[in-house]
């Protein structure tokens, strides 16, 4: 039995391939993304350039899935939280955040995740399972349809659900998809992706040909410190971590974000930014601070505005370039850390964290 093969799914390099060993030209590929990416059609039979011929080929040999919309949420400060659907029923989410100063989308790589750092709401879902880089593109595809902004520039932060270095593979092959010349061509400066610090994916990553932004969540100078936040740690520890990023082929004038999250009492404290300012002594870096997003169920609460701004001066006063990072969409859940679809996986913990809701 011969499958339909999604299209979706496919990056043109493929799509041409499979054009090809079915006697089209290769050529086509082209005018499919173009109707694809940058006018949001999905119907094979609106396609009105490509021959009778080739639509009948396309209509009994491929799929084109695309995720659904099922619920919309705009927040007061204008971010919008989308909730879709994919082809297996499972959920996720991903998050519009308007004039940062730019638009940006906020995209997942995974549904769920296995990182289970301690403040992270998804982390509480567990993995669920990887997306594909179809579905992940197809995210962009959505919001950017969803926003009558297929025609315009906007950035694409992988900080979604997931841990995009756990799925390597398919998240650098949608930005290879995202960055077709015949689509979206988005280029990966316009792309960063935050990683918890998966090493043998950091390493690999700084051989790639299309490199987008990097931010790494420390979130914490110390081993002792990272390891009760940041599970992960325990196996890569940050000595490794930074050592990583000193070596990490950055483009000129580039830096790399160091992402914090803030927990009162726990990493917020004038020692903890000295620490931490030492560490990233010589390295290109520049640091993100995010006050704890809160939420029930996770043990932590957000430092006051004085301890944020003291732990930022800290910082800044040794030459760091220091940013914190406004919170947006909390009051719909769209925050970071805040990504959680219910009823996928009937984990403990996940129960847990949508019972404390
Ligand atoms: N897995 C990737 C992407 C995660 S989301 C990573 O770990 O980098 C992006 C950022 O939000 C990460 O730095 C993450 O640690 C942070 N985050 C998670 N939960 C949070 C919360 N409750 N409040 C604030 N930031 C949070």
């Amino acid at each position: 039995m011969i499958t339909a093969v999604d299209l979706a799914n496919l990056d043109r390099p493929a799509l041409e391939q499979a054009l090809e060993e079915r006697g089209h030209k290769r050529f086509h590929a082209g005018q499919i993304f173009r109707w694809l990416y940058r006018r949001g059609v999905t119907d094979f039979a609106a396609m009105t350039d490509l021959s009778h011929e080739l639509r009948g080929t396309l209509a009994r040999d491929f799929t084109l899935t695309t995720p659904e919309i099922v619920a919309r949420e705009k927040s007061a400060d204008g971010t919008e939280k989308f909730l879709l659907r994919l082809i297996d029923g499972r959920q996720l989410e991903s998050v519009f955040i308007p004039d940062t100063p730019s638009m940006t989308f906020c995209i997942s790589t995974q549904v769920g995740c296995a990182m289970a750092c301690a403040f992270c709401l998804t982390g509480k879902m567990g993995l669920v399972r990887n997306l594909s880089a179809g579905e992940i593109a197809g995210q962009v595809r959505v919001l950017a349809g969803a926003l009558d902004m297929l025609d315009k520039k906007f950035n694409i932060v992988l900080m979604g659900m997931g841990e995009p270095l756990h799925n390597y593979d398919e998240t650098m092959r949608a930005l290879r998809m995202l960055n077709d010349e015949h689509g979206l061509a988005i280029s990966p400066k316009r792309v960063t992706l935050s990683t918890v610090g998966l090493l043998p994916a950091l390493e690999k990553m700084a051989g790639e040909p299309l490199m987008p932004n990097l931010a790494i969540s420390l979130h914490a100078p110390t081993d002792q410190l990272r390891g009760e936040l940041v599970p992960l740690n325990k196996k890569y520890g940050v000595a490794d971590i930074i050592d990583a990023c000193r070596k990490f082929p950055l483009a000129r004038r580039s830096r790399i974000t160091f992402e914090y999250v803030l927990l009162a009492g726990v990493n917020d404290s004038a020692e903890d930014a000295k620490k931490l300012a030492r560490l990233l002594t010589g390295v290109k870096s520049k640091v993100n601070l995010i006050p704890l997003n809160a939420a029930p169920g996770i043990p932590f609460e957000r430092p006051s505005d004085e301890a944020i701004d003291r732990f930022a001066k800290v910082l800044a006063d040794r030459g760091l370039i220091v940013s914190v990072r406004k919170s947006r969409g909390r009051d719909i859940r769209a925050a970071c850390g805040q990504l959680i679809v219910e009823g996928q996986q009937k984990s403990a913990a996940q129960k847990l964290a949508v019972a404390l809701r």
